[in-house]
């Protein structure tokens, strides 16, 4: 039997930039600064560069980067933050890390990402922001979010942990709302070697906020202002992130590349195929399709050795700690978890191991 298709193999990519990311490793080990020193620096300002924001503030992971740009938003306890049962746990854990309470409202049947009609409805007097997650690396509906957001006077936050570059109306996203909050698991478009995140914003006041709270609240070297935490970028992960970001590019082009080869193969089957928006330029996190038979295709697949994973088989709302938290009914985003899955594709994956998905597909499709 052929060797089968891995979802995900990071080790190719270490290997290829092996001496680029060895040579950062060595440079900080020799350096001997290993938090908050010039690399957390440099790549903070290449990320905010590479964003179109001003300031990027660097923390130890996505989920605080959420939660500390909520904080410094100003929302806490008793607040009511809208956001997508379609997503990463991550998204509605960072609320509560927040003191706030997340308010689960449906999505849209097409994008899968949060769907402004049901924002409005779930609108109370306690709702102090908006938290849309640009899902699989596509953009949610920023203009009519933006447009909620200011009617109602609510804080925007972007959930751009898994849409490192991409755009809508040209705007890169995490620099449309007030802050975007970006991670770089090892598995996202920009990955670390551990843990790492970032939060992007133009707003001087916010990013000065944000620089205080990660660093335990120390307003200068010896004094502390407020009760702040404990979420810095290391020195380590940030040197190679900036080796990452170089290559971010051109990987992302490859990402787009497979996408439209997997569109090109996949139309005329039975499964339904990612929305191609027409003001949206996707970096293309996930490749998702869905269909009614799902759970026979992936089988299929699984014994043609193509592996595939969900993301998400459950709505949030559905997952035992936010139970309590289940408000409104989200029908939509419950069809797409028996529906979606998702596709291997990443950079490294080679051409011929993407024609392999694609004939066991056809062959399940049957
Ligand atoms: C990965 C992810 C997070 C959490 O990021 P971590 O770095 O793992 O804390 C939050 N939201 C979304 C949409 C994600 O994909």
């Amino acid at each position: 039997m052929s060797p089968s298709v891995p979802f995900l193999d990071l080790a190719r990519w270490s290997r290829l930039a092996a001496t680029e990311l060895e040579e950062a490793v060595r440079r900080v080990l020799q350096r001997g600064w290993f938090i908050q020193g010039p690399e957390g620096k440099a790549f903070e300002e290449e990320f905010a560069r590479y964003c179109g924001v001003r300031y990027c503030v660097g923390v130890a992971n996505g989920t605080d980067a959420i939660s500390l740009a909520l904080r410094a938003a100003g929302v806490g306890p008793g607040d009511e933050v809208i956001t997508t049962p379609l997503s990463a746990v991550f998204t509605a854990l960072a609320i509560r890390h927040a003191g706030a309470v997340p308010v689960f409202a449906d999505v849209d049947a097409e994008s899968l990402t949060l769907d402004p009609r049901r924002v409005v409805e779930a609108i109370t007097p306690k709702t102090r922001a908006l938290l849309p997650v640009h899902l699989y690396g596509d953009c949610a509906d920023l203009p009519a979010l933006q447009r909620i957001a200011e009617e109602r006077r609510l804080v925007l936050i972007e959930d751009a942990a898994q849409a490192h570059g991409a755009r809508q109306e040209g705007k890169p996203v995490g620099s449309i709302g007030a802050a975007g909050c970006f991670s770089f698991y090892p598995t996202k478009n920009l990955g670390a070697f551990g843990d790492a995140g970032a939060i992007g914003t133009n707003d001087d006041a916010l990013a000065g906020r944000l620089r205080v709270l990660r660093d335990g609240g120390r307003v200068d070297r010896d004094r502390f202002g407020v009760v702040g935490f404990n979420s810095r970028l290391d020195e380590l992960q940030a040197a190679l992130l900036r080796v990452q970001l170089r290559h971010l590019p051109s990987r992302t082009g490859r990402r787009k590349a497979l996408a439209q080869r997997y569109r090109q193969a996949l139309q005329g089957s039975r499964l339904t195929l990612p929305p191609e928006k027409p003001d949206s330029d996707p970096v293309y996190h996930q490749f998702v399709v869905r269909s009614s038979k799902r759970d026979a295709i992936r089988e299929s697949l699984d014994r043609e050795g193509v592996e595939t994973l969900i993301h998400y088989p459950l709505p949030i709302p559905h997952q035992e700690p936010f139970r309590p938290f289940s408000r409104h009914p989200v029908p939509v985003a419950e069809e797409a978890c028996r529906t979606i899955f998702s596709l291997p594709l990443y950079p490294e994956l080679t051409d011929e191991e993407q024609a392999r998905v694609i004939s066991a597909l056809r062959n399940a499709d049957r």
